[in-house]
């Protein structure tokens, strides 16, 4: 087999889309998977997108998720330099090569000309308004003017393109390794710019000339550019390159979570979910965009849902780390159609992710929180802390987010539980209850348990209708982890300072 060497080609025209990851991490499961090479390679030449900062946001996005980089932009390697444009002259070389072949040409209509040529073919009830095989003998171009008229214009510094010259109504196939084979007629794709006036090449002949160049073996790349595809085979077969030709495979999209359509960033904004991996703030309006990693979402847990979107293994197994996904991966695996972003997916990974923690790791993120907010804990609260908390959280600023009032007792009480449970049994209980622990000398799960059954049971109150009203009291909400482990966590002094406050505030409501 050929030697694996993939790409991940992203353009910095803003911060890395979410879409662009899992492009990224399908290349590089191939390219572990057979011991191959992944390239990182720029592809800048669309001076008008350029947005500074999205490159390094790029690398440091790969970085985060795990995503290791071989040989490219910020590495360097063999075939450097990884930035298009610093490679202007070799496409330039590659141009002249298919304009001396009589495969490409040059052309130098206006703006105005070319509009007038699309008005000209609408109004004579044509579909189809491209420049290509039907219209190209119309046009101001080194097909139509004489050599001495072209050199002139050459030298003249005229402003032309140079586009290639597609034959009429010929087969062009595409083998697609997820699709299959895509059949078009060439009188269907229209003569492409291969460079620009301003001495770029256009992505198309750029794409094509350094997958060639750098030997790239599998073209691995969002569904977007499976139209692309059929004059990229072209171009392989003009620029004599059809042995070298890469595999190509074009990746589902990825559609909203619900309703029909690409994902947006704009869904994700007005659902309250991330688009990109990192913050990013726009450099022109200086809004800030929230990242995957600052939203409390775990790199691996991120890769392992985002490895889900469009592959699947084909058994029941779910997690699967980055060691994992490279040996289960396969390109036949990856399905045609579109796949929903479910975000709440993204969460159930977070949240077995971590699950799978050790309570020291936990612990720090704890310790952290409780740095900020200028608390001390000891850690044999902290790690009880961790235990009842643990089954409970999505994120690891959850831990303090919905622990917070084990350390800092509540002011105020859900109002709706006191309206509708706060009553003389529940008072008398909890008068009962404080006093009988007030001399305990360590309130455990089990001593809180048995008092606070004892008590009531003792009064002739049902437990079952006192306990939502009590766990109220000491913890101002009416759900929460285990209460008995609360108390303990809490101790007797904390517990009994709690009831007290709750008699005292709430004792109006009673009257
Ligand atoms: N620069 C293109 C992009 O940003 C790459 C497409 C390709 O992989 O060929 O999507």
């Amino acid at each position: 087999m050929r030697e694996v060497r993939v790409r991940f080609a992203p353009s910095p025209t803003g911060a890395l889309h979410i879409g662009g990851v899992r492009t990224a991490l399908y290349n590089y499961l191939l390219a572990r998977q057979n011991k191959g090479t992944m390239i990182l390679r720029i592809e800048d030449t669309d001076q008008g997108r350029y947005v500074p900062g999205a490159e390094e946001y790029i690398l440091k996005s790969l970085a985060w998720v795990g995503i290791k980089i071989d040989e490219g932009v910020g590495v360097g390697g063999p075939h450097a330099p990884y930035r298009q444009s610093e490679r202007k002259p070799l496409y330039q070389e590659y141009a002249q090569k298919l304009i001396n072949d009589g495969l490409a040409y040059y052309a130098f209509d206006t703006e105005q000309e070319l509009e007038a040529m699309r008005e000209r073919l609408k109004n004579a009830g044509s579909d189809n308004q491209q420049y290509g095989s039907a219209n190209r003998h119309e046009m101001r171009n080194s097909l139509t003017l004489s050599k001495e008229e072209v050199d002139t214009l050459l030298s003249s510094q005229t402003p032309y393109v140079i586009r290639l010259k597609v034959p009429a109504n010929e087969e062009v196939k595409v083998k697609d390794l997820i699709r299959g084979e895509v059949i078009v007629n060439s009188s269907e794709v229209d003569d492409k710019v291969l460079m620009k006036s301003d001495g770029m090449p256009t992505y198309h002949l750029a794409n094509v000339v350094d997958d060639y160049l750098m030997k790239i073996s599998h073209v691995i790349r969002g569904e977007e550019w499976l139209p692309s595809a059929p004059l990229h085979v072209l171009l392989y077969r003009f620029l004599g390159w059809e042995k070298e030709m890469p595999h190509f495979a074009h990746l589902p999209l990825l559609l909203k979570p619900s309703g029909n359509g690409k994902l947006s960033k704009r869904d994700a904004d007005q659902m309250g979910f991330p688009i990109f991996p990192l913050d990013w703030t726009d450099p022109k309006t200086n809004e800030l965009a929230k990242g995957f990693k600052e939203s409390g979402y775990l790199p691996d847990a991120l890769i392992n849902f985002l490895a889900f979107l469009g592959w699947n293994p084909g058994t029941t197994q779910e997690l699967f780390s980055m060691q994992q996904l490279i040996e289960a991966f396969s390109i036949e695996r990856i399905g045609k159609a579109g796949t929903k972003f479910d975000i709440l997916k993204a969460q159930w990974f977070n949240q077995q992710y971590l699950r799978s923690k050790t309570d020291d790791e936990l612990v720090a993120y704890l310790s952290e929180s409780l740095q900020k907010e200028g608390i001390e804990c000891t850690e044999e609260k902290a790690k009880k802390v961790i235990s009842i908390l643990k089954e409970r959280i999505t994120f690891p600023q959850d831990i303090w987010e919905q622990g917070r009032f084990l350390f800092q007792a509540p002011t105020t009480f859900d109002e709706q539980v006191v309206n509708k449970k706060w009553n003389d049994d529940v008072v008398k209980v909890l008068t009962t209850f404080s006093t009988a622990i007030q001399d305990f000398s360590s309130l455990t799960a089990e001593t809180a348990k048995s008092t606070l059954e004892k008590t009531a049971a003792d009064l002739g109150i049902k437990i079952g209708s006192i306990m939502q009203a009590v766990r109220v009291s000491i913890t101002g909400a009416g759900s929460g982890p285990d209460l008995m482990m609360t108390m303990e966590i809490l101790g007797n002094k904390e517990v009994i300072s709690r009831i007290n406050y709750a008699l005292t505030t709430l004792k109006v409501k009673v009257a």
